[in-house]
């Protein structure tokens, strides 16, 4: 008989039940993608110097196939830990949460119908702890990591991740230090110092910011966060597409829109799709996956057009969609892989652009949204206006972040 849910993982910061103690994590080793060589997974690991390459977890999902099914994990508590046998936390007392995940798919009717989209949706992330769905990636790397020994992080940060690694290592009772740009936006400044981590501001972008951060981290020993440089964050923004997959009944949508930095998400969800391919739970089909970045710094565009594996450095980043302001991207050919196996494609968009799509979004949907999430409206109404999206496609923009945390 299946333990009833006596889950109310919600009211206390390292909780974990009856219920969640009756998870496995089939979680068996990491491996860099580009060289195809292990890492001991049972120790902290950061990414292959070989390469310059990210690694990523696998699973045993052979075996996971045969024993868990779609209707189990809808049966239980809400919250990313229902997946835990997809993801790399052994231990349940280590599952630590602030309610995060099982966000909303949201049909836009209103916002559809404006340009004749008849199937638009948007996954809508602002429910996250912190507002974004950096909490996703942050509740996964700190958890994993204290499983390891961690007692003390670091990271580099446009404004947001700094926001959720603060809170979950607050949550987890452990230190934090924020290295971020001295003109992110100043409610990621307050959030920061409220959560009680150690906050650096720095003259210039979230690259000088992480070239900082990893000279402390270099002299004091704390562990490293940034975007791809632990395989974990990944981990936990591929939920995402699990969610996805869920929503639509395991039918996945055409058309996946996703505003893209560092790309954790992007890469999370193609290996979430290959996950539940692995699992039977898919066919081989994939939504088109769509990368859009700001006209001011779009590293992943240029190098989707001219065809390049790797992009180069953005000079002169500038947009308001400060999670956009990300000149290098460490995990650039895996993004640029996944554009491409999709049949997908990278759009730039114009700030002034973003800022009707921010009015427009609002006003037809209810949802304020971040600039970031707005950004993939104005890219949409580009590929639909180009004839790329059909009136009949399932469309999903990805709001990533609340518009509250940008006033
Ligand atoms: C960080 C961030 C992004 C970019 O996400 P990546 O996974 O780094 O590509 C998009 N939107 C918001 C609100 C962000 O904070
Ligand atoms: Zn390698």
């Amino acid at each position: 008989m299946r333990l009833l849910s006596t889950c109310n993982a919600f009211t206390s910061s390292l909780s974990y039940t009856s219920t969640m103690e009756t998870y496995t994590s089939h979680f068996t080793r990491l491996v860099c993608p580009e060289c195809g060589n292990p890492f001991d997974a049972t120790v902290l690991q950061t990414f292959c110097h070989d390469c310059m390459s990210p690694i990523l977890a696998e699973y045993d999902l052979e075996r996971l196939g045969e024993k868990l099914t779609p209707a189990e994990l809808r049966s239980r508590p809400k919250g990313l830990w229902r997946w835990s046998e997809l993801l790399p936390v052994q231990q349940a007392q280590y599952r630590l949460t602030l309610g995060e995940g099982d966000t909303p798919l949201l049909a836009a009717p209103h916002l559809g119908a404006s340009i004749g989209l008849k199937n638009l949706y948007i996954k809508d992330e602002s429910s996250n702890p912190t507002a974004t769905f950096k909490a996703r990636g942050l509740v996964m790397a700190v958890a994993r990591a204290v499983e390891l020994g961690v007692e003390e992080f670091v990271i580099p940060t446009a404004g947001n991740a700094g926001g959720a690694l603060a809170a979950y290592a607050a949550a987890a009772g452990k230190a934090s230090h924020v290295y971020m740009p001295q003109d992110a936006p100043n409610i990621n400044q307050v959030e920061v110092r409220a959560l009680g981590a150690d906050l650096q501001l720095v003259e210039g972008l979230i690259t000088d910011a992480g070239r900082l951060a990893g000279q402390a981290r270099d002299e004091h020993g704390w562990f490293d966060v940034s975007t791809f440089k632990e395989p974990y964050r990944a981990e936990g923004k591929k939920t995402m597409g699990l969610e996805l997959a869920e929503d639509f009944d395991y039918e996945l949508p055409d058309v996946v829109v996703y505003p893209t930095g560092g790309g954790t998400g992007l890469v999370g969800m193609w290996k979430a799709f290959d996950e539940l391919e692995k699992l039977g739970w898919i066919g081989s089909q994939r939504p088109r996956m769509v990368s859009v970045q700001a006209a001011g710094c779009a590293p992943i565009v240029r190098a989707f057009e001219t065809g390049a594996e790797r992009a180069e450095p953005w000079e002169d980043a500038h947009t308001h969609a400060s999670g956009l302001r990300v000149p290098v991207a460490f995990a650039d050919r895996l993004i640029l892989r996944a554009l491409r196996e999709s049949q997908g494609t990278a759009v730039a968009v114009r700030d002034e652009d973003i800022r009707a799509a921010e009015a427009e979004m609002a006003q037809k949907t209810g949802i304020f949204a971040a600039p970031e999430g707005a950004a993939t409206w104005a890219a949409a109404k580009h590929l639909f206006g180009g004839g790329w999206i059909d009136p009949d496609a399932r469309v999903v923009l990805f709001n990533t972040g609340s518009g509250l945390k940008y006033i």
